[in-house]
């Protein structure tokens, strides 16, 4: 027996995926598979278009899959196997665009879920683009920066027949950062020869990152609630938020918030959150989660749960963590006027129209978050042209792109007497559509 298959029966395999979510392709409860909650929402938007019956049936699938199984490095020697996704839906409107998500909750019907979400927000936006996600089955924080990094370039190495700048673009989501974006940029150049910044968006500014992106999505989010506020005649400085997910997106949300005059009265992470009536001040929370690795623990706080923070008394809920956080189980018990759903998919179906029946007003997930792929493809227009902009230049393109969608969406909404989110799917999938026709079913 060679030393390897001793190590190898010493520790036993480790699978990086259970065989019967493989099988089955679905999560216990069937309200929480996200794919199936974007084929209904995509079914019911389809109400309120004429379109191809087999155009539509085009859009039900994705394009091209591809999953991956690779080994890493670990720093103990041992070699541990991960397996990997990435997903392009459409690309009938130009390259491929979606995140990256590290998380050891990632399936290939999330990822093929939110690779579909990815082309409506850009079709919605109007981004000369289609929609992809790729996603790792990891958890990033149990491993070393070392390991991270080995991960990283093995999975980009692993996918790269299938991105690149003109066909295909990642950026972050949850669990990966500009650290690993500029991994996955160097790797891909390695493999090229040359440096090619454009291959993926979301990158440090030193290497062709666009200044204003890691705030971009918070900061999309900020402005659609400014414009909701709006719509339903409540003043900024008396609005309350909650905030579910005080990661990138939550946390930048929370801080523009305040500077508009609301008063942040809760916030939470993964393993809880807190409250505090009289206002957190979320730069504060921030440095506090820097260092703590958490928000729970806050001075002056009391401590919350992640479903309590759900049903505060307030007048805005920004979901800003994961799918599936308003279902039938809670979408009753939700005070706020307002939800703006900072994550993608964070109000399941059957929630939604609960919300909808109880005169809630939802800022559907394409719309409310599309500030990070709006900025992204700044980036990729800034590293095409190797020219780059001032960041208040960066940000009122995108104040200006989220108004226009945000506007668009509301007559949308009025013309069809429908819901926000039924309205920015109708804007987006004729966009597509209409592609489609005008390019013609290939041969
Ligand atoms: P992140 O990893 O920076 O933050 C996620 C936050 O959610 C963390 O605070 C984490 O503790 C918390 N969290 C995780 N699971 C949770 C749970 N079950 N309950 C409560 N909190 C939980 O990720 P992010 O980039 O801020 O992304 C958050 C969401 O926004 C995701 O749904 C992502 O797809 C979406 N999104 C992100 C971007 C982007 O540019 N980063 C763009 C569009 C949409």
């Amino acid at each position: 027996m060679t030393d390897q298959t001793k190590e190898y029966g010493a520790s036993g395999p480790s699978c990086p995926f259970s065989i019967s979510e493989e099988l089955t392709n679905t999560r216990r409860d069937p309200e929480e598979n996200v794919y199936a909650n974007a084929l209904a929402q995509f079914d019911k938007a389809l109400q309120h278009i004429r379109i191809k019956e087999g155009v539509a049936e085009t859009l039900r699938y994705p394009k091209r899959e591809l999953s991956v199984t690779f080994p890493v490095v670990m720093d103990s020697g041992d070699i541990k196997i991960f397996r990997g996704y990435r997903v392009h839906h459409s690309a009938v409107r130009g390259p491929t665009k979606g995140g990256i998500r590290y998380s050891p909750d990632v399936t290939l019907d999330e990822v093929r879920a939110l690779a579909m979400w990815m082309t409506w927000k850009c079709a919605l936006m109007d981004l000369p683009y289609g929609g992809a996600k790729g996603g790792v089955v990891v958890d990033p924080k149990q491993l070393s920066m070392r390991e991270l990094e080995n991960l990283t370039r093995r999975y980009t190495t692993e996918i790269s027949i299938m991105i690149g700048p003109d066909s295909d673009i990642p950026a972050p989501d949850m669990g990966t950062n500009s650290q690993i974006m500029a991994w996955i940029m160097d790797t891909y150049s390695m493999h090229r020869g040359f440096s090619v910044p454009a291959v993926v968006t979301g990158k440090p500014v030193e290497i062709g990152g666009s200044l204003g992106r890691t705030e971009a999505t918070g900061r999309g989010v900020a402005f659609t609630l400014a414009e909701a506020l709006q719509l339903k005649g409540i003043n900024p400085s008396q609005a309350t938020v909650a905030v579910q997910g005080f990661g990138n997106v939550g946390s930048v949300a929370a801080r523009l918030a305040h500077e508009m005059g609301m008063k942040i009265v809760a916030v939470s992470g993964s393993t809880g959150g807190v409250y505090n009536d009289q206002g957190l001040d979320p730069v504060l929370v921030n440095n506090f989660r820097q260092q703590s690795g958490c928000v729970s623990g806050f001075p002056r706080c009391d401590e919350i749960t992640n479903a309590e923070l759900l049903t505060i008394d307030c007048d805005v809920l920004v979901v800003a963590a994961v799918e599936n956080q308003i279902t039938a189980r809670n979408a009753d018990l939700i005070k706020a006027k307002i939800v703006a759903e900072g994550a993608n998919g964070p109000v399941t179906p059957v929630a939604d129209e609960i919300l909808n029946d109880r005169g809630i007003f939802v800022i559907p997930d394409i719309l409310c978050n599309a500030g990070g792929v709006t900025v992204s493809y700044l980036e990729w227009v800034q590293d095409l042209q190797s020219f780059f902009w001032p960041v208040e230049e960066i940000n009122n393109k995108l104040r200006t792109l989220m108004h226009k969608g945000f506007e668009s969406v509301m007559a949308c909404a009025e013309k069809h007497r429908v819901s926000a989110r039924e309205a920015a799917l109708i804007l987006a999938i004729r966009r597509i559509a209409d592609a489609i026709m005008i390019r013609g079913i290939y041969p």
